[in-house]
């Protein structure tokens, strides 16, 4: 399988290069060149998440190096389930992708990146350090994924106050080769700072650095992984596909279920959900796509402007109208969002995070239109890590995992930075 840019101007490559390269010389995102044709019937003999995704993935590895290791990679990345529950409402479900170390869906993109990279050839025996801006989630997987392993050390930039206690709590949780950094600035600026550091030649050469981002592949395939497992246990006890609602910020989480189907797996419509940034529900419903700068939201792990998988998506459909005809978008607003995990909980015991809501939100208002099938809401993570948020608003305490609780429980400690590129250069020099 080669990787070519989706904006047609680099060489195609092979999954390692593509791996190791994350954004295309041209400025575009590694796709695949061509998509495999599954049918249910080729996951017989496939029950659990590491068989699936090894099955899923075989096509996307072959002619690689890394295609022998695909086994062990699936099987120490998906070390934990993404179970599928049914809700109160009949024919709605819950894809729950939180029971992972940092109880975020991130959990599983970073794992894979990680199993990936160790096993990838290195230039020199220089430590590698992946950087990583982050509006709270993504950091904390990373840094899980990276902690304690040889030869790595993780820098994670994130915006000072804008993250939830918890988060914060986590990311500085690490200790070791992880380090966690507090910009003070918004997450914007950390992401401004790691991609200036990362088009840093004369810094790369003295410290060698790699990304994590939402644009690797190594996090979009394996993201995959989920849609398959679940859409074909819902399709073998139900004979029908499965839609889904996906909260969603920077497409990552989106984009893997769009590629899954278009793998042939039972999966039937997909819906965006969005908080109040808006640029996907208006792209949606007719407008340019235009960026913009985000909003800070309590679903602050999807205020996102600039959605950076859009160009994927894009790729992936022939022109602007026949994907507008694809997609069901809606922007929930945050009073939309709290009223929904108060009445969920209210009527049904049901608890949510504040990103999840938005999508039981959006299912809810298609099921008001007589939307028929069997749908699921994407849980994007725990309730637990937005009980800030959460408690209050359902007047009760919302109960920690276990992994959650472990990494809560160890002393946190994050420098402060300042909101400019020379005090992450000199930091990372130093490191
Ligand atoms: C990252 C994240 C999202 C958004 O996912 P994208 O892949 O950026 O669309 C939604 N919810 C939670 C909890 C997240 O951490």
């Amino acid at each position: 399988m080669k990787y070519i840019s989706t904006r047609g101007n680099s060489p195609a490559l092979g999954l390692s290069a593509a791996l190791a390269a994350g954004l295309a010389p041209d400025g575009g995102l590694y796709v695949p060149q061509s998509l495999p044709k599954l049918a249910p019937s080729d996951f017989d003999g496939c029950n659990d998440l590491p068989a699936i995704a090894t099955r899923l993935l075989a096509p996307f590895f072959v002619d690689d190096a890394l295609a022998a290791e695909l086994p062990a990679i699936c099987a120490q990345a998906f070390t934990f389930d993404a179970p599928l529950r049914a809700l109160a409402t009949p024919g709605d479900h819950v894809l729950e992708l939180f029971h992972g170390p940092t109880a975020a869906f991130k959990d599983f993109g970073a794992r894979f990146l990680a199993a990936c990279m160790q096993r990838l050839p290195r230039e020199t025996d220089k430590p590698l350090t992946i950087i990583v801006a982050t509006s709270g989630d993504t950091g904390a997987a990373v840094g899980a994924a990276f902690a304690g392993l040889p030869g790595f050390k993780v820098a994670i930039l994130y915006p000072d106050g804008r993250v939830s206690p918890r988060q914060a709590h986590q990311l500085g949780a690490f200790g070791g080769n992880v380090r966690a950094l507090r910009v003070d600035g918004a997450f914007d600026d950390c992401q401004r700072m790691a991609k200036q550091a990362l088009s840093d030649n004369a810094l790369r050469a003295v410290a060698p650095l790699s990304s994590a981002n939402s644009i690797s592949l190594g996090r979009l395939l394996p993201q995959m992984s989920y849609y398959a497992d679940s859409s074909l246990k819902h399709f073998r006890a139900s004979g029908s596909p499965l839609n889904f609602v996906v909260p969603t910020g920077n497409l990552g989480n989106a984009v893997a279920c769009v590629l899954a189907r278009a793998c042939g797996l039972p999966i039937g419509r997909i819906a965006l959900a969005t908080n109040a940034n808006r640029v996907l529900p208006d792209f949606f419903a007719g407008a340019d796509y235009t960026a913009q700068s985000s909003v800070a939201t309590i679903a602050n792990a999807m205020d996102v402007g600039a959605p950076s998988n859009f160009e994927r998506l894009a790729w992936l459909y022939q022109d602007a109208a026949t994907l507008r005809r694809e997609f069901v978008s809606m922007s929930v607003d945050d009073a939309a969002i709290r009223a929904t995990i108060r009445e969920r909980h209210k009527r049904y015991g049901e608890i949510f995070c504040p990103h999840t809501a938005t999508a039981i939100h959006l299912l809810e208002r298609l099921r008001a239109q007589g939307t028929e099938g069997d749908w699921s809401v994407v849980a994007t993570a725990h309730p637990a890590k937005f009980d800030s948020i959460v408690e209050p608003l359902i007047g009760a305490t919302v109960s920690v995992p276990p992994s959650l609780a472990a990494l809560l429980a160890r002393p946190a400690h994050a420098d402060p930075l300042a909101n400019e590129y020379a005090a992450l250069r000199a930091v990372l020099v130093g490191n």
